[in-house]
């Protein structure tokens, strides 16, 4: 069975006029009092968090604005058709008017998500698009402003979604000139989480099954000669990632091997357990290689 292929795209580049937070009022992260981000800065590590969320579901993918430059927009709609793409997924964040939103304006704060589609769209891409600002709406819990039309949100047409032969959507998560919420935007836990949001709004979409991010598993007992066999090889992965100049072959058996790789480690942490390998420290031995990626 020929997977489906997902164009992702994340929009502008670093130099592309406007599309950019105004100057910081204060340093966030490493970034100065002053400075400014661009909207590349949080839609490029969306758009790749999205990309292994969906190879990890089982989909193709093709990143149709690789880099930091602005691709033009007819390369990346020409790029989606030509790829034979089955929906394009374009991940952005939105601005009002590029001052910092201020309760006290009377045009109000800009806040919330919305996800948009071409005034032309087809009904499916307008089932893609409810699947997916569902999603990112219940993710973040913020303002749903709904699916709209390129007319309504911009007054203009936009080229990725009037020219991409498949369904497609744009994804904007929050707005830029919105202080809370381009704060929060620039944490990877929320890029991340805005990326798994719309992988499962696919997912939906072709009725595939949306596998999480495997959580990382700790075996809780100490793993010995007794151990099953899974616990065995997940030791024997962690001593290999530990202990690079000594690789052990991982077979889920306790064997002499396994044991000097772990006293190895040991001996790097400067731990002496000599006749005292009891449950204590293996334990500890445990939650030490836990921490090792
Ligand atoms: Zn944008």
């Amino acid at each position: 069975m020929s997977k489906y292929l997902i164009a992702v795209d994340s929009g502008h580049g670093m130099e592309t006029a406007g599309k950019r937070t105004p100057p910081l009022p204060e340093p966030w992260f490493n970034i100065k009092k002053g400075d400014v981000i661009h909207e590349k800065e949080f839609n490029k590590p969306t758009a790749e968090y999205l990309i292994d969320a969906l190879n990890r579901c089982g989909f193709d993918t093709i990143n149709v604005s690789p880099g930091t430059t602005d691709i033009p927009l007819k390369d990346r709609y020409t790029t989606a058709n030509n790829a034979k793409a089955d929906i394009f997924v374009s991940k952005h964040y939105n601005a009002k008017d590029g001052v910092w939103g201020n309760p006290d304006d009377k045009k109000g704060v800009p806040n919330g998500i919305e996800t948009i589609i071409s005034q032309n769209a087809s009904d499916k891409s307008k089932k893609l698009a409810e699947l997916v600002q569902a999603e990112l709406v219940k993710t973040h819990n913020r303002k749903d402003r709904g699916v709209k039309t390129d007319i309504q949100q911009s007054g203009i047409n936009i080229a990725v979604l009037r020219y991409t032969n498949m369904p497609a959507i744009l994804t904007e998560s929050g707005f830029m000139d919105n202080l809370y919420e381009a704060r929060t935007m620039l944490d990877p836990e929320f890029q991340k989480a805005d990326a798994e949001a719309t992988c499962r709004g696919i997912c939906k979409y072709f009725g595939v099954a949306y596998i999480p991010e495997k959580e990382d598993y700790i075996p809780t007992a100490p793993i010995d000669q007794k151990s099953i066999n899974k616990d065995i090889k997940w030791l024997q992965e962690k001593l290999n990632k530990a202990n690079k100049d000594y690789q052990i072959p991982i077979t889920g058996v306790f064997d002499q091997k396994t044991r000097i790789s772990l006293l190895m480690f040991a001996d790097n942490k400067g731990w002496n357990w000599d006749n005292t390998w009891g449950f204590t420290a293996r334990q500890a031995t445990i939650n030490s290689l836990a921490k090792v990626k």
